[in-house]
């Protein structure tokens, strides 16, 4: 072919840093501290519903924007937990995951040209889903080592074409979880300059410290807020795929057409078992959060010792680390280094920038794995400085 079979909207995407590693890692026998997935089981509970489920031929499409019983469910979940009034009926779409639920989104509300402002570092996955709905993102900095914005930057960042902002609390990859006062300025930017706020709260349920404030619960936010969250990480069922939207009946309306010409629906029997999960209710995510925190102190240790200079998380299930002291390449060849020659993967920061230089002295580990796991990687990290240096 003459011309270029791909479109120009892919120009733009690499492919996924974090996968790319863990791929890395299986090939160097390596331990995987790089893609945030559990290798612990998931509770008993969800998976005996799904088992049943499939059981009792739950095997057929789902209504499209989610199963009447987990939509119940989650409404019954916010209102418990964060006093937040979403009708099942009119304001909750089912998803592929949230990283469907994000995309599904800013494809219904983006046009090509509008601005998004987004938060950086950010995840990855908002670089090429701003590429997919043709918006222009507009990155405002989170900065070392507290990774918070300064407020003059952030109101400089709204203009007329900005349409919406995305909001990541508990962050990943810093491990921020947002205060008040700082959700409070996003929402008063949000209602001068009428932009929607799109927020992804996956990490909501494994906090350190803190509170988690869904930005739709402060005022005049419920209509213009976007609230996705998922089973993956709270559940431990990262490879179900099943994640959500909260949005008030307008924005959902058009959310849910995008998302049923995309997907048609999340797994059936998956989304009865994600059903089941909700009723574990807050004892649940208290346990949640003290496993990982005891999980998050173990590897702070070893990488602090191995001269990694952590930034303590206060949700989420990263640790992102200042590795400029090792005076052993930028953060890509000290990424790839790792794996070969100390048996242990991590993110390259590069990837949670909009330009690599801005992630070039940074790493990301996870400790989203068993204490054994983590103890293990510890000590080979205690070697990182000898070997690598
Ligand atoms: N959210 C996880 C991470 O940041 C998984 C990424 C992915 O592979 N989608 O590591």
């Amino acid at each position: 072919m003459n011309r270029s079979p791909l479109a120009r909207r892919t120009e733009g995407f690499t492919e996924s840093v974090i996968r790319e590693m863990t791929r890395l890692c299986a090939t160097h026998g390596g331990i995987n501290l790089a893609q945030g997935f559990p290798n612990f089981p998931a509770p008993a509970l969800l998976k005996d519903a799904a088992k049943r489920a499939i059981d009792a031929d739950i095997n057929q499409y789902a209504i499209t924007w989610g199963s009447q019983s987990l939509r119940n469910g989650l409404a019954t979940t916010y209102a418990d937990l964060y006093g937040m009034r979403v009708d099942p009926e009119t304001m909750l779409t089912v998803t592929c995951g949230s990283t469907e639920a994000m995309v599904s989104t800013l494809l219904a509300i983006i046009d090509p040209g509008d601005e998004v402002v987004v938060l950086e570092p950010f995840y990855e996955n908002y670089g090429p889903d701003a590429a997919i709905c043709g918006a222009k993102p507009v990155f405002v900095p989170l900065r070392a080592p507290d990774y918070t914005f300064d407020p003059d930057e952030l109101r400089a960042a709204f203009t007329t074409k900005t349409k919406a902002i995305i909001v990541n609390t508990p962050n990943n990859p810093s491990g921020r979880v947002f205060t008040r006062a700082e959700l409070e300025l996003i929402a008063a930017l949000c209602r001068e300059h009428d932009v929607i706020a799109v927020t992804d709260e996956i990490y909501e349920h494994i906090r350190y410290a803190g509170e988690h404030i869904p930005l739709a619960t402060l005022e005049g936010m419920a209509d213009r807020t976007v609230t996705i969250s998922g089973a993956s990480k709270t559940f431990s069922v990262t490879g179900w795929r099943v994640g959500w939207i909260v949005a008030a009946p307008q924005l959902t309306n058009g959310i849910r057409k995008v998302h049923d010409f995309v997907t048609v629906g999340a797994p059936a029997p998956l989304q009865e078992a994600v059903a089941a999960g909700l009723t574990l209710g807050r004892a649940y995510y208290r346990e949640l959060s003290a496993h990982y925190q005891v999980r998050r102190d173990t590897l702070f240790r070893s990488l602090d010792q191995a001269g990694f200079k952590p930034r303590l998380p206060e949700g989420a299930y990263y640790i992102f680390c200042d590795i400029s002291g090792f005076g052993a390449g930028n953060d890509v060849t000290f990424a790839r280094r790792l794996i070969a020659e100390v048996g242990v993967a991590a993110v390259p920061g590069s990837s949670f920038f909009s330009r690599p230089e801005r992630g070039k002295d940074l790493i990301r580990f996870t400790f989203c794995k068993t204490d054994e796991l983590l103890r293990e990687a510890g000590e080979r990290l205690a070697r990182a400085r000898e070997i690598l240096g």
